[in-house]
């Protein structure tokens, strides 16, 4: 049967990024997104007039879908990428230390700025590098944990503090006794070990709704504020069913979280779709903040030791911190946030003890990352129903969940939509394995 018209449900990065390979295959595609905004967890809004992210974001140079997604909406002069790898790691002693990478190849091009880098004794570099190596060669064992793994790799305290941690818990957000080993060594392979350019930093210079806001222009129709409660198949065909009636599609994309997705499946095990169940939420919380200090010279610092582990500079006297992995500070006041995140970032940064903060908001997002328990597979993007495909940051594409996970996703579902036992007629020979 000719399939042509396509819903995605979700208006996320994985939805447009699946609706935007759908369109490029010559498909009929229309979005429906439950909230009044597009970005879905990678979104921004305004605030007493200002539009701010709801969180920092920041990709590497190897996200690269991620990277073509923003080049195919015309977005990619609004991102920043770092020309190498330069990341300062402050002390609450004031002591600054910093990371970067030489035009060496891999794994080489860590080695000088390592060696010079001041958080650390000689002793736990060797350790350090000693776990790098066998990140690089071992295999890593799908039930263990990474604590274990740091523990099994000789990682103690002081290497935890001055190097596990500052990166490796923004990049996992998730405390490390919760998370697989495999996550995290896959990270330090793919951003560190592998290529020299991969651990390059990047950001987006203009609020990150702009981002999906730009894909909507290239669908179909995308309706806001628009929630399916379920999608009934109707035969090789779906029914999507909203709270103003029901509409028919050739096939459809579920882009949203894993207990959305699993609420409108109603039974997923009858599609094939396993583990919707085994995922756990992890929030984040930025602390915004408005001071008459002008800029502190960096586009971000680390913060060694401190509930927010980065500070990020969005534009001279606009600081975002951001604590990853909040679990303790989710029901804290606002107000205590606030002046928490003020006490730090003038520990941290003393050219800014005498200025005065002039405006402070915060931003929670108590499911900003989903994680599968340790040992549980992620889910696919194929289901058995050749006109029904998942979505979604957290679904298996070799990435943690990040927005190049959430556009890989995408990409991947799409793929399953046009292949044969999929259901979308091809209109042109494009391939969705490239976005
Ligand atoms: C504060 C914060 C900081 C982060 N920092 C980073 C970072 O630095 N780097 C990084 O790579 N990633 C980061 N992430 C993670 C990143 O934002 C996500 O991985 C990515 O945006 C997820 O995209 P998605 O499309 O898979 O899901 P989502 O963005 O969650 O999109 C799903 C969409 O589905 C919609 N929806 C749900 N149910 C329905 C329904 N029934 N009907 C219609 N629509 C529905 C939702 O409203 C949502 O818009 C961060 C996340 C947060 C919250």
């Amino acid at each position: 049967m000719a399939v042509e018209r396509v819903a995605v449900v979700g208006g996320g990065l994985a939805g447009f990024a699946a609706g935007l390979a759908l369109k490029a295959a010559g498909a009929h595609v229309e979005l429906f997104e439950r909230s009044r905004i597009l970005g879905g967890r990678a979104t921004s809004f305004e605030i007493d007039g200002v539009e701010v992210d709801n969180g920092q974001h920041v990709f590497l140079a190897c996200c690269t879908e991620f990277i073509n997604f923003a080049q195919s909406v015309g977005m990619a002069g609004q991102l920043h990428l770092q020309e190498r790898f330069d990341a300062t790691i402050l002390a609450r002693s004031g002591k600054a230390g910093r990371l970067r990478t030489a035009a060496l190849p891999a794994p080489l091009h860590l080695i000088g700025s390592f060696a010079s880098y001041s958080h650390l004794g000689l002793a736990g570099k060797l350790r350090i590098a000693r776990a790098l190596a066998a990140a690089l060669l071992g295999k890593s064992d799908p039930s263990e944990t990474f604590d274990a793994w740091l523990a099994h790799n000789g990682q103690g305290a002081q290497e935890r503090a001055a190097f596990w941690n500052p990166f490796f818990i923004p990049a996992l957000n998730a405390p490390f006794d919760r998370v697989g080993a495999s996550d995290a060594t896959f990270v330090l392979k793919t951003a560190f070990l592998r290529d020299a350019g991969a651990a390059r930093f990047g950001f987006s210079r203009v609020p990150l709704a702009h981002l999906t806001q730009a894909a909507a222009k290239q669908l179909d129709a995308v309706h806001l504020s628009t929630p399916v409660l379920t999608v009934p198949p109707n035969d090789a065909r779906v029914t999507l069913s909203l709270s103003k009636g029901e509409t028919d599609f050739d096939a459809v994309v579920l882009a949203v979280p894993p207990r959305q997705a699993e609420r409108i499946l109603g039974d997923p095990r009858r599609y094939g779709v396993t583990n919707l169940d085994k995922y756990d939420p992890y929030p984040i919380i930025d602390v915004h903040l408005w001071h008459d200090g002008g800029s502190i010279g960096r586009d971000f610092v680390a913060a060694l030791e401190s509930p927010l582990q980065w500070i990020f500079e969005k534009e001279p006297g606009y600081l975002c911190c951001s604590f990853s992995a909040a679990d303790e500070y989710l029901r804290q006041p606002t107000a205590e946030l606030e002046s928490l995140a003020w006490r730090e970032v003038q520990t941290f940064l003393p050219a800014l003890k005498d200025v005065k903060l002039v405006r402070s908001a915060v931003t929670r997002n108590p499911e900003a990352t989903w994680l599968p328990r340790v040992g549980s597979k992620r889910t696919q993007q194929r289901t058995n129903h050749p006109a029904i495909a998942i979505a979604g940051s957290w679904t298996e594409t070799g990435w943690p969940d990040t927005m190049e996970s959430a556009v890989r996703s995408g990409n991947l579902a799409a793929a399953v939509l046009l292949s044969p036992i999929g259901h979308v007629r091809r209109a042109t020979s494009f391939d969705a394995s490239s976005g």
